[in-house]
Order: C-alpha cells, then structure tokens, then sequence
C-alpha cells in the first residue's frame, strides 16, 4: 500500500472523480452511520463489509428539461443511462483504489433484482441516499429525496467503500429542503402523508404500485416528486419559462412508450 496522507488522497480522489465525469464527490467515514443512526445496523457499512472506514460518494445531475418530460421514454433511459455511467464510475474508482493498494469495493446502482422485488420490502441492500447525505452532498428533503444545493433531488449517486485513510467532508448544517409541499401534492400515487414532525410519511407500496403501472405503460420511473422540486442551482436558467414546452411534454409521453 502507498503511504499517501489523507489530504493527498482525497486530491487524488477528487481529481479521478472528476476524469471520470462526476460531478460531485463527498467522501466521509463511515463512523458516521452509528454517529448519526437512521436505518438499521444491518444496513451500515461496517455491519455488511468490515474494511469499510471511509465512503466516497460520486455524484452526476438529471438534467432538469429531459427530467420534465416524466413519465416518457426519455426520462427512462435518462435514468438507464445514469445508472450505466454511476456503476462505471464506481468500477474505475474501486480499480484505481485497488491498484494503490487499498482494500475497495463498490455497491452498484439499484441494487435489487426489479420494481416488483420492492413490494412489501423496499429497502435496497444499500441507500446512496444516506451515504451521500453522510458524505455532505446535500440534506435529505421531505420527499426521502437527496436535495443537493447544485441540482436539488435531479441527481444520482454512488458509493465506494474502502479502507483507505482519506480526509472526509463535513456534513451540510440545516435543511436544503424549504417545505413546499408540492411533492406531496402532486405525488400520483399520494404515497406521501404529512404527520407535522419533518419528513413526511411514506407509503412506499404505494409508490410501488405506481412504478408497476408504469412499466406496464412501458415508461418509468416516476420522478414527479424530483421533477416539481424547486430547489437546485440547475433551475436558475429556466426561470420564467418551462423547461420542456407543453406540446413537447405531450410528445416525449406519446412516443416510443
Ligand atoms: S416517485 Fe412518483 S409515485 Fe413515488 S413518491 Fe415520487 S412522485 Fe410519488
Ligand atoms: S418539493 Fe418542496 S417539500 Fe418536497 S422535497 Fe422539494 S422542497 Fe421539500
């Protein structure tokens, strides 16, 4: 192994990240999940790998316009695409990791077998969400989404774990998340309930069922409640006007599903 100090690492890792097309990267010790306890022990890092000391959490936007255009054939390979280019990401890191000498390994995007497998058991084997909420990428918004300064909840993420000794952001202060409620409003399946005590109630069948009828509609997933989020630097140039025009909106639905 190398004997590169934290700080120099944590270049390396941020100037790798970037050649390989993030557009974000966090990195923080996993200390943080029993420090901060949100699910389980059996979901934190330590409890599923025992070399697992510190994350890196890569993070690349959703562009807002195709986003819009939710549910289309668009948004669908637009996510399709980002969990290609996230995985591959992840792959390349925990090679250049590995090939330092460090212990890497990486949880891969969606890591459960189809939507159907999430009825009755939603849980992934592992959260992006919470790893890159830890790593300080953003603060997680009533809707369960990441909210993000640069992009909102248009983002995705992945995470690598390792033994390497890296120097870790700090987590962000406060609540990116304004409560504006329009998640809950507009949400089709009205899988979200406001109980008045922070992020609301979920009902992720709910949600779930409604990604079922999608598919067999031939385009999902969902994303109302991360297109109508108005948080994000990514919306700044659309101000005033719509991010895809109504008749092209309309289109985007009636083809290619
Ligand atoms: S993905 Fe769609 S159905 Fe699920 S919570 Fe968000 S808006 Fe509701
Ligand atoms: S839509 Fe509003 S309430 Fe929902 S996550 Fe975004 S800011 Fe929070």
């Amino acid at each position: 192994m190398t004997s590169t100090s934290p700080e120099d690492l944590k270049r390396g890792i941020s100037k790798k990240a970037l050649e390989l097309g993030a557009a974000l990267v966090r990195t923080c010790p996993t200390d943080r999940w029993s420090e901060h306890p949100i699910q389980d022990e059996a979901y934190w890092p330590r409890s599923i790998w025992p070399w697992a000391e510190n994350a890196v959490v890569l993070g690349i936007p959703l562009f807002a316009p195709m986003v819009a255009t939710t549910p289309s054939m668009v948004y669908q390979e637009l996510y399709n695409t980002s969990n290609r280019i996230l995985d591959d990401m992840a792959y390349r890191m925990t090679t250049w990791l590995t090939s330092m000498g460090y212990r890497a390994a990486y949880f891969p995007r969606d890591c459960y077998f189809s939507v159907e497998a999430l009825l009755g058991n939603h849980c992934a084997a592992f959260s992006h969400v919470l790893a890159a909420y830890y790593a300080g990428m953003g603060t997680i918004g009533d809707s369960h989404n990441l909210i993000t300064p640069e992009f909102g909840p248009r983002v995705r993420m992945v995470t690598v774990l390792t033994d390497a000794d890296i120097e870790p952001d700090s987590m962000l202060d406060g609540q990116l998340c304004i409560h504006c409620g329009r998640c809950l409003r507009k949400c089709p399946s009205k899988a979200f309930s406001d109980e008045g005590e922070g992020m609301y109630r979920m009902d992720w069948d709910a949600c779930t069922k409604h990604h079922l009828e999608l598919k067999g509609q031939r385009h999902w997933p969902c994303g109302i409640c991360v297109d109508v989020c108005p948080v994000g630097d990514d919306l700044e140039r659309y101000k005033g006007s719509d991010r895809v025009s109504p008749s092209g909106k309309a289109h985007c639905a009636e083809h290619g599903s």
